[in-house]
């Protein structure tokens, strides 16, 4: 009989102690009716990544652990945020499964769509995205910036499926080469379409958070845009010398202007376009400098090389795994 795939569920966890005891179930539900289909293997696994929570998400997944071998986790010894769990999720498991499918923990990600990923993997795709159909559960406000931010990033040149989150479906075989991808700042959603491979997209509905509250706020959703644009493309950066070029062509127009008035003897009384002028280049300045400074920034942390996530601990079967 043919071999089945492996497939590991990826699941990043913070502060998700009223979510975790209500998905759980749902997650290893859809487990087994993909290996009662004979879709994948019986030893399909979910792994959680609790990213350093401050209530008791780690406690719940070992006790989870610990009643079915099919839930494993892994900690991280501080939060680092969403993208880097979900890095650290997928480069535990990269060596113990054919195929990995990354989604959130609450619910809001249709579970369902995992039958189509899977299909599609088995049809040859490597990379399968999961793509929104709707946004209606999202505010306007959300779905507003959220169109304009895929706008932007795919007018910087950047290659993002539109209305794409984390909810992925990635081979071993993309993983191996994903793991020679070392930045620091993390736009995985960005980074995959990087890296190659047969890719296709399935839709499905967005639901209501199943409990407690998103982590993502403005301040971070308005964060991670700004790390999307800068980590994946350099045309701001040939926006501001563009910008430079109009503004010295400009600049140098007025200044023949202003030698031609001063020999035909007419003096300027020209206090407030001297302050416009100063201020607009001023301004012009201060943003150019911002935006550099944003990349120098960047450089200076990819040479640190340091780690992008640290597990501190393992549940029982991946601590025998790794000796082994
Ligand atoms: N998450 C994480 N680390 C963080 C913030 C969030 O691992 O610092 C996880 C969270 O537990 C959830 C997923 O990332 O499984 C998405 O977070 P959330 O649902 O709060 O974001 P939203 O869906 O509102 O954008
Ligand atoms: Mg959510």
């Amino acid at each position: 009989m043919e071999k089945k795939p492996c497939l590991w569920i990826i699941i990043p966890c913070y502060n998700e102690s009223e979510v975790l005891p209500i998905t759980a179930p749902m997650f290893s539900d859809k487990i087994e009716q993909l290996v009662q289909a004979e879709k994948i293997a019986p030893d399909s696994r979910i792994l959680f990544v609790n990213d350093g929570s401050k209530d008791d998400t780690w406690e719940i997944i070992c006790r989870l652990s610990a009643e079915n071998p099919r839930f494993q986790g892994i900690c991280q010894s501080r939060n680092r945020g969403h993208q880097n769990a979900v890095l650290a999720g997928l480069m535990e498991a990269k060596e113990r499964c054919d195929i990995t499918i990354s989604i959130d923990c609450d619910g809001q990600d249709d579970i369902n769509a995992m039958d189509q990923m899977v299909e599609e993997y088995l049809n040859g795709c490597e990379i399968v995205y999961g793509v929104r159909s709707s946004r209606e559960t999202d505010t306007w406000f959300k779905r507003t910036t959220a169109q304009g931010f895929y706008k932007v990033l795919n007018g910087m040149g950047a290659e993002v499926v539109y209305n794409h989150a984390d909810y992925r479906l990635v081979s071993s075989q993309v993983l191996q080469a994903f793991a020679d991808f070392h930045e620091v700042n993390l736009f995985l959603r960005g980074m995959f379409p990087l890296v190659g491979f047969k890719s296709t997209s399935v839709y499905y509905e967005r639901h209501e958070r199943i409990a407690g509250e998103s982590h993502y706020p403005l301040k971070k959703m308005l964060a991670l845009a700004f790390d999307g644009i800068t980590s994946l493309s350099v045309r701001p950066i040939r926006m501001v010398t563009g910008m430079g070029v109009i503004v010295s062509i400009l600049g140098f127009i007025g200044i023949i202007w202003a030698i031609v008035v001063a020999l035909m003897g007419k003096s300027i009384a020209g206090w407030a376009s001297i302050v416009c002028i100063v201020c607009f280049l001023g301004g012009i300045q201060l943003l150019s400098l911002g935006i550099i400074g944003e990349y120098i920034g960047k450089t200076y942390m990819e040479t640190k090389r340091r780690p992008r996530y640290i597990i501190s601990e393992r549940t029982e079967e991946l601590i025998c795994d790794k000796k082994a």
